[in-house]
């Protein structure tokens, strides 16, 4: 059956569970199409009650909501610390724990940066080298202070600003987990803008395949793709999002470094992890460290596995994925090539 609900003032497509089939449901939030598969007596509440929460998430993370935690902490920036949620809290440190190990890739506080080049906005541009060189100044995550006992977080400098961006869809896949453990979800799968997260799996044991895109074709175009549970998976590119002037693509992650986005040798990669948050920092920053230190990040790692695409069109994937791997029909010929870790067997 097929009934249309209204939520959020959002119109969204709705299918009831029966005979088996998984109920969908397909909403907006976080600017990105979110969709959701789910198996399970009292799934269909699950997805609506998970889009509540998301919207809930979004109202205190964007920097783009005024009254949102972020907006709020961003704007007193240099003034005064704000008080802020516990979950808010929870993924601020988390995301200062994570950048300080990025070694300077990622950075909660890219926010100037981000807002003067606008990506993701209906007003992009390219900013002049001067406003670049005073945005690029206020980035430190350093100067991020979080006060647990006083619940307040403070940015130390006036224009200082944060941009969960790379971190808030992977976190959202923690809700998930949360939300559909709660309605007893047997199988589920929700894609946030091409952020997977995979639960349990179907009726019957069969586990969920998850392609892994193309970036060259269309968005249901896959190159690859895995049979996946209780995991996530992050994916970053530089064709995600992007604006064109004089012929030049200017696509939304930046490289710390020049206040540029970054000039990346892959062209797409995807980062597994049971912890949402970690798997979303990992595949942003990876896509900024480039394909020698992501080749050796997957010779070291421990605990995430890591799929990417180069610019030359070269595959390279995590040994411990290959068992779930396979490549799609249609690019049986991409040359592919399997990293173990050190000291594996
Ligand atoms: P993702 O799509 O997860 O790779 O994240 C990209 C988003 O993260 C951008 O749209 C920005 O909001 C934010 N971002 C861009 N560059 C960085 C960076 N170097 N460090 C942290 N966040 C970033
Ligand atoms: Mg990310």
């Amino acid at each position: 059956m097929i009934a249309l609900a209204l939520l959020g003032g959002i119109l969204l497509w709705h299918r009831q569970v029966n005979d088996g089939k998984p109920a969908d449901y397909t909403g907006f939030a976080m600017s990105t199409l979110i969709t959701q598969s789910a198996y399970g007596e009292k799934a269909a509440e699950a997805e609506i009650e998970l889009q509540r929460r998301l919207q809930g998430f979004e109202n205190r993370l964007s920097m783009f909501i005024n009254e949102s935690d972020v907006a709020r902490l961003n704007a007193a920036a240099g003034k005064t610390p704000v008080q802020i949620s516990k979950e808010t809290m929870r993924l601020l440190k988390r995301g200062l724990e994570l950048s300080q190990s990025s070694e300077g890739a990622f950075q909660l506080t890219i926010a100037p940066v981000t807002q003067l080049w606008g990506i993701t906005t209906d007003h992009p541009q390219v900013p002049s080298d001067t406003e670049l060189t005073q945005a690029l100044a206020l980035v430190d995550d350093k100067d991020l202070i979080l006060d647990e006992a006083a619940g307040t977080a403070y940015l130390r400098r006036e224009g200082q600003a944060v941009d969960l961006g790379g971190i808030a869809k992977g976190a959202a896949c923690e809700l998930a987990r949360e939300t559909y453990e709660e309605y007893g979800v047997s199988g589920a799968v929700l894609s946030i803008g091409g952020n997977i997260y995979v639960k349990g799996e179907k009726p019957g044991g069969k586990l969920f395949k998850i392609g892994f895109r193309d970036p060259t074709k269309s968005e249901s175009s896959y190159l690859a793709s895995f049979q996946m549970r209780d995991s996530v998976l992050a994916v970053s590119g530089g064709y995600e999002r992007y604006f064109e002037q004089n012929g030049i693509r200017y696509h939304h992650i930046i490289d710390p470094a020049t206040g540029y986005p970054a000039e990346s040798d892959i062209v797409s990669v995807g980062v597994f992890s049971v912890d949402g948050t970690t798997a979303d920092f990992m595949s942003t920053t990876l896509f900024v460290w480039g394909r020698a230190r992501t080749l050796d990040y997957m010779r070291r790692a421990d605990s995430c596995d890591v799929i990417f695409l180069d610019d030359k069109g070269m595959l390279y994937v995590s040994e411990s994925l290959r068992p779930s791997f396979a490549l799609e029909e249609t690019h049986q010929n991409t040359p592919v090539t399997f990293i173990a870790r050190e000291g594996a067997l």
